[in-house]
């Protein structure tokens, strides 16, 4: 019974994926302890559990940002904020979904910026599981969707910083 329905669930999320509406499955990542700085900002994580973005690397090392604007930083910029590795070292990294708090892989989330509604350091990512669900929140608060993680270079970040979407 038990493996029928979840071969029921299989086809079911298999017919829903090949309808085009992709969802990034949910991750799960070790959570920040309270002493967890952001190796970005140096800002405490543990107090931002619904911006926390999580790098796991390869020799178990974690790293615990306060959204997904430091994490962003810190994978384009990995000589200078931990000179120790590289990116092919890293073996999973999360952001936190914006409507439930499930982990989302950092680059199968889709983003919205420019919105009202600000992170722990100003303007942020804010990411989402969906296009559809970044659509909605976007009709709610404004701002503009980042589709493709790919395309978030650190002028963008910068610009980020500086209100400029
Ligand atoms: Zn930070």
């Amino acid at each position: 019974m038990v493996l029928a329905s979840r071969r029921a669930f299989m086809a079911a999320a298999a017919a829903f994926l090949a309808a085009g509406r992709a969802i990034a499955a949910a991750l799960k990542v070790p959570a920040p302890g309270p002493s967890d700085t952001c190796p970005v900002c140096g800002m405490f994580v543990a107090k931002y559990p619904e911006w926390v973005a999580t790098l796991v690397f390869a020799d178990g090392k974690v790293a615990h940002f306060d959204g997904a604007k430091c994490h962003f930083k810190f994978i384009l910029d990995m000589a200078r904020f931990d000179p120790a590795h590289r990116r092919d070292d890293v073996r999973t990294m999360a952001v936190t979904e914006y409507y439930n708090l499930d982990k989302v892989e950092t680059f199968a989330a889709v983003y919205v910026v420019g919105s009202d509604v600000l992170g722990p350091m100003g303007h942020e990512l804010v990411p989402f599981a969906s296009a559809t669900d970044a659509e909605d929140f976007r009709k709610d608060h404004g701002g503009k969707l980042v589709r493709s993680a790919a395309a978030v270079d650190w002028k963008f970040l910068i610009g980020l910083d500086e209100g400029r979407f």
